[in-house]
């Protein structure tokens, strides 16, 4: 043990016991374990794809874990994003990346494609939460990140706005870079969360109206019911 990790033990995010130094994350191996995943990667037309289908081409979506307020997967991911865990942000996108590489899910994959944060709001936060997912999630299965999506403005939380005033709220949000290296690739875009998909169908919308020849598949760390 070094003495580092001797006086400010390492401890689990969620439990607060002590990590063992065979588990190198933020979480405990049996706190990982009771995550509830989706397993979406494994079903065609899966809940998740259900929500893009009709709205805009693409090839296949998932978002791993399920997530409810007040649960586990909710307090992560609220921590990843608002309580400067970046770490924790990494890995789970790493965790994520572990957990799908051997199934097929980023095959043909390109690049990751993270949602973007206007730079005011990310100066603000001081990190973007996917931005960081995306780092984890490159690292465990060796595609690269592209940003060419960005932000125009910042949009405020969707969670209390209605369907009409979410879409007005999302409305020509992202732009692609000039010069921008999206063509010709299949693209993994990537979310914390999806609930009911506008934030990703919005970005999806974007980069087929203003790149050419691209494939685009969906990633979020959590998904609602
Ligand atoms: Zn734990």
């Amino acid at each position: 043990m070094s003495l580092l990790n001797f006086i400010f033990p390492r401890v689990c995010h969620l439990c607060g016991a002590t990590l063992s130094p065979q588990e190198k994350g933020c979480v405990c191996t049996p706190c990982l374990s009771l995550l509830p995943r989706t397993l979406y990667h494994r079903q065609a037309g899966n809940p998740m794809e259900m929500r893009f289908a009709g709205l805009f081409p693409f090839e296949r979506a998932t978002g791993h874990f399920f997530y409810s307020s007040g649960s586990e997967v909710s307090q992560l991911i609220q921590d990843l994003k608002y309580r400067h865990f970046r770490n924790l942000a990494r890995f789970m996108g790493e965790t994520v990346g572990r957990e799908l590489l051997s199934t097929g899910f980023f095959s043909d994959i390109d690049a990751i494609v993270p949602i973007p944060m206007h730079f005011l709001k990310k100066a603000r936060r001081g990190y973007n939460q996917t931005e960081e997912i995306a780092a984890g999630l490159s690292k465990a299965v060796g595609i690269p990140i592209d940003l060419s999506l960005r932000a125009r403005r910042s949009h405020t939380s969707q969670t209390t706005l209605s369907t009409q005033e979410r879409k007005k709220n999302l409305c020509d949000i992202f732009t692609l870079r000039p010069n921008h290296t999206l063509n010709m690739k299949h693209l993994l875009l990537l979310d914390d969360v999806c609930t009911t998909g506008a934030t990703l169908a919005e970005a999806a919308e974007t980069i087929h109206l203003q790149s050419n020849g691209i494939k685009l598949s969906m990633l979020t760390l959590g998904v609602t019911f």
